[in-house]
């Protein structure tokens, strides 16, 4: 993912723009219900879990691991360099992101394997979050 250059971006919902404006600011957003206190991502209006209304936008820590993962050879688009790594990343709080992993090879990537936002910006308005490993041991 080195190059990226004009990949298709997100287009930022009244819903999700919170979300997209804390990539912006280098913060990771997400929701997190009032009522049963779990963490939500994608952005819903209702919370999956109890469809409680009460949902406010919390900074998450930014840490998770590797949930699943694949290995993409042949991109959709030619604007993708390949391979690179999709996978759904667990974050310490619970919610479930669909994302890219970088700065590690695709071999070593294994489920379970801690990992670390790391913000890219590819517009003005846009920052993507990707994961990257964990590499310090503190
Ligand atoms: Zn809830």
């Amino acid at each position: 993912m080195s190059g990226a250059r004009g990949i298709p971006l997100p287009h930022p919902t009244p819903l999700s723009r919170p979300h997209w404006d804390g990539c912006r600011e280098g913060h990771l957003l997400v929701q997190r219900c009032g009522a049963c206190r779990r963490h939500v991502f994608v952005p819903q209006p209702l919370c999956p879990t109890c469809q409680s209304a009460d949902l406010a936008w919390v900074e998450c820590s930014g840490t998770g691991s590797v949930y699943s993962f694949t290995v993409v050879h042949r991109p959709q688009r030619p604007e993708f360099d390949v391979p690179y790594v999709v996978a759904i990343v667990e974050l310490d709080e619970g919610a479930f992101l669909l994302t890219n992993l970088v700065d590690c090879p695709p071999d070593a990537i294994e489920i379970g394997m801690r990992v670390e936002v790391t913000f890219r910006k590819m517009s003005e308005d846009i920052t993507l979050p990707y994961f990257r490993p964990i590499t310090s041991a503190a």
